[in-house]
């Protein structure tokens, strides 16, 4: 697949609309260091509300990017507009409207929870009832006692992202707040995403989980090499890569030559678990295979945000990316 430009039709390009107010609005944003271009013409927008993934490669500019969204980078060219406003000059009135999760967030290890947020709370003028409902946010009232230095990493990066949440930001920037968590602390960091999203809050989400980008954001721009190679829905995305679709076949139910023979089959190859038949005719092709063998076993397996995303960084087609 060839890269795509960014789709004017699910509102790539920049522009505010009546309708639903943008949050984050660029345009042609550049960003060199040295020699090295890091933004190269970026033009987006992303409505108030929308939960919205920027996924790439290591090296990709996504970082400089959100710096330069967050108003701790200028951009060399280009406008930049967030929450109706320009983040650079450091724009004081728009600092408490957005909340900055990081890698690096800092906490106060000694303090328990509830301290921790109550103290962050206090640096941004606001009271205890906000570091509550913070805590409660992503769920963890019951842990409030808890010495930050005691926390769980799940809950730790949940603490993290109420202390991002707790002056009530309309926009928060949270930058792989799943990384280095185990499944189950990710997929109930999930649902706290969820229920943030729910409220009604505009997300903008570096991820390096395509599975989560693909679960949770409304869009996702694919960044490669400083530009937009792909936005749009992740089910957008996918449907418009490889319609292509793969069916696992248990060995020794169907003789390869035979299933070559199959109207609607594409290619077939044999790999140790399985024979694999592809198709753009999944109904057409898995109804002969069950007239010829039944579909006990037989599994099927569509594209995802993944594939896209591999396709688009090369990653298919070479060594993969650091
Ligand atoms: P990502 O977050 O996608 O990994 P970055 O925005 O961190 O990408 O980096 C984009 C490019 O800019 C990379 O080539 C990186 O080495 C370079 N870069 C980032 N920050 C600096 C800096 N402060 N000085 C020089 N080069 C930088």
């Amino acid at each position: 697949m060839t890269r795509t430009a960014p789709s004017t039709a699910s509102g790539a390009q920049p522009g505010p609309d009546r309708d639903h107010p943008a949050a984050v609005v660029l345009d042609g944003v550049h960003k060199r260091y040295g020699d090295t271009h890091a933004v190269d013409g970026v033009s987006l927008t992303v409505p108030c509300g929308e939960f919205f993934g920027l996924v790439g490669p290591n090296g990709a500019g996504k970082t400089t990017l959100v710096e330069i969204m967050e108003g701790q980078r200028k951009a060399d060219s280009g406008t930049v507009n967030v929450l109706g406003g320009s983040p650079w000059p450091r724009n004081a009135a728009l600092l408490p409207r957005l909340g900055v999760q990081t890698q690096s967030s800092a906490f106060f290890v000694r303090l328990t929870a509830r301290e921790h947020l109550r103290t962050v709370a206090a640096l941004y003028r606001t009271d205890d009832a906000a570091a509550e409902r913070a805590l409660a946010s992503v769920g963890l009232t019951e842990h409030g006692d808890t010495r930050v230095g005691d926390l769980s990493g799940g809950r730790r990066q949940r603490l993290a992202i109420a202390s991002a949440l707790v002056h009530e930001p309309e926009l928060i920037f949270l930058d792989e707040p799943t990384a280095a968590l185990d499944p189950q602390a990710r997929r109930d960091l999930w649902h706290v995403l969820r229920e943030l999203k729910g409220e009604g809050r505009t997300i903008i989400y570096t991820t390096h989980h395509l599975d989560e980008a693909e679960a949770l954001c409304d869009r996702v721009a694919i960044i490669v090499d400083g530009s937009i190679a792909a936005l749009d829905s992740p089910a957008r995305l996918i449907a418009g890569s490889n319609p292509t679709t793969r069916l696992l076949i248990p060995p020794g139910r169907l003789d390869a030559a035979r299933a070559r023979e199959i109207d609607g089959v594409d290619r077939v190859t044999e790999e140790p678990d399985a024979l694999v038949l592809e198709t753009l005719e999944s109904g057409r092709v898995l109804s002969t295979i069950d007239q010829l063998i039944g579909l006990q076993g037989v599994q099927t397996r569509t594209a995802s945000l993944e594939d896209v995303y591999l396709t688009l960084t090369g990653a298919n087609n070479g060594p993969p990316q650091p």
